[in-house]
């Protein structure tokens, strides 16, 4: 842990500095940073990264949680180097990687019986999207407010809207751009509904049913802090989207791979039309798949519908998901009983910490993910959040970054934006576990002081 007192970053400012003359910004993708906390990265190994003023951190945000495990895992390290190596990094025709890794996929993603692959979430989400328009001939897709699906101008609508405003405006279905730049005819193919909320859904059906092609959803809704579904909620997604001629489209690209091998579909045992995969499916490097039934995917197969992309399936991106897929279908009950075991009792331990220093919080998690949602002054009295509104009504910022800073002093670092999750690598261990809960002890501490 750092000592209080001697905390500096002196060196991560003036490389900031340096870095924002010529990167727009500072960052290449705009919300790695926060203003005033501008860290430099010098290496990671393990559960740790250390910063170049040479403090080291616990690591809960693990690049925005590719980590599965941690920095720099051997295993995936040398199968990249040897693939780059001896083979090259990019293949113009298919190669004996598709299938390796393909096969191991639609075994372990139970609804997915083939897949394409991609190189992030976004171009999966979208393609995904432009799958479900294909397949079903109509143009809506609904999604959650508070949800997340990648920056593109279909998807980067109603994220967070009003997050710092003291008189939000109320919820409507209607869609929001959360970027300049947006054309606003784009928003005439979205709908925007509540998570959890089975009434509002219900409500959108019954207006907009014919012209709704799939509901697309975080099955746990991780982009507003970590939210699981009430129970039945996702069942009840399935059913009406079937009674209505809709797919039902899972984003897992946080959950797959992450809060079972198969995905939050697996843990839940909902099966969707369509999968949209990345992050802990390279390990660290990238790659993306969408995938879905053999029907759905027959208009990718007979290239009715388009997709792809220079660089999808490239060598080094398969060669790394074939270790992180193999390693994870071998050793699935000793790396999952791990990630929930110290999940939980991060999960529970950070938040038991926070309130007996009397910060009023609520702590939410599945297995690896989770989130700590500290209550403002006059907050209303939840038992837990169940969608954005209730994160918006509920949430303190100023609490959040207090501790944040607090943590961060003591060597623990999560991502810093009050509505981002914690995330957890097969790499953290005992130590991790303990340190972590005292620093969060004595944090809250200090911010209840
Ligand atoms: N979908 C979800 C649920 C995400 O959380 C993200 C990114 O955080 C994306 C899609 C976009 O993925 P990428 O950043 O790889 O484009």
């Amino acid at each position: 842990m750092q000592a209080e007192g001697r905390f500096t970053l002196d060196k991560s400012r003036a490389m900031f500095e340096r870095i924002a003359k010529s990167i727009a910004g500072g960052e290449s993708s705009y919300a790695r940073l926060k203003k005033g906390l501008e860290l430099c990265f010098d290496r990671g190994q393990g559960s740790r990264f250390w910063d170049v003023d040479g403090h080291e951190y616990i690591d809960y945000s693990l690049g925005y949680g590719p980590l599965i495990f941690g920095h720099n895992p051997p295993e995936v390290t040398a199968a990249v180097v040897e693939a780059i190596t001896t083979r090259g990094s990019v293949a113009t025709f298919p190669y004996d990687l598709d299938y390796e890794v393909g096969e191991q996929l639609v075994q372990m993603v139970p609804g997915v019986d083939q897949v394409r692959f991609a190189n992030s979430g976004t171009e999966a989400t979208m393609a995904a999207a432009r799958l479900a328009r294909a397949y079903t001939g109509r143009t809506k897709i609904v999604q959650m407010e508070g949800g997340y699906h990648g920056f593109s101008d279909t998807h980067y609508w109603s994220i967070h809207p009003d997050v710092y405003s003291d008189n939000p405006a109320p919820y409507s279905p209607e869609p929001r751009p959360s970027s300049r730049g947006i054309p606003p005819s784009y928003g005439e193919a979205l709908l925007i509904a509540q998570y959890n909320d089975r009434e509002n859904m219900e409500m959108l059906f019954d207006r907009y049913g014919d012209d709704i092609a799939a509901v697309l959803v975080e099955p746990i809704q991780a982009n507003s802090g970590l939210i699981p579904p009430e129970p039945g909620y996702l069942e009840f997604l399935r059913d009406i989207t079937r009674q209505h001629g809709a797919l039902l489209i899972f984003d897992e690209v946080i959950t797959g791979f992450r809060v079972a091998p198969g995905g939050a579909q697996e843990l839940y045992g909902v099966i969707p039309d369509i999968t949209t995969m990345a992050k802990a499916l390279g390990g660290g490097f990238p790659i993306a798949a969408f995938g879905g039934s053999e029907e759905v995917m027959g208009l990718e197969a007979r290239n009715e519908v388009m997709h792809g992309g220079t660089y999808t399936a490239n060598l080094v991106a398969l060669a790394a998901a074939n270790v992180v897929l193999r390693i994870m279908r071998e050793r699935r009950e000793e790396l999952w009983d791990r990630l929930n075991t110290y999940g939980a009792r991060l999960c529970q331990g950070i938040g038991d910490a926070c309130r007996e220093a009397g910060l009023r919080n609520i702590v939410q998690g599945v297995g690896p993910i989770w989130h700590i949602f500290f209550a403002k002054p006059g907050a209303p009295d939840l038992d837990r959040i169940r969608n954005y509104r209730d994160a918006l009504a509920y949430s303190s910022v100023e609490i959040f970054d207090r501790f944040h800073d607090q943590m961060l002093r003591r060597g623990v670092y999560f991502h810093p934006y009050h509505l981002e999750r914690w995330f957890l690598s097969t790499a953290h261990d005992e130590r991790d576990v303990q340190e972590t809960l005292e620093a969060a002890a004595e944090a809250a501490e200090a911010v209840a002081a």
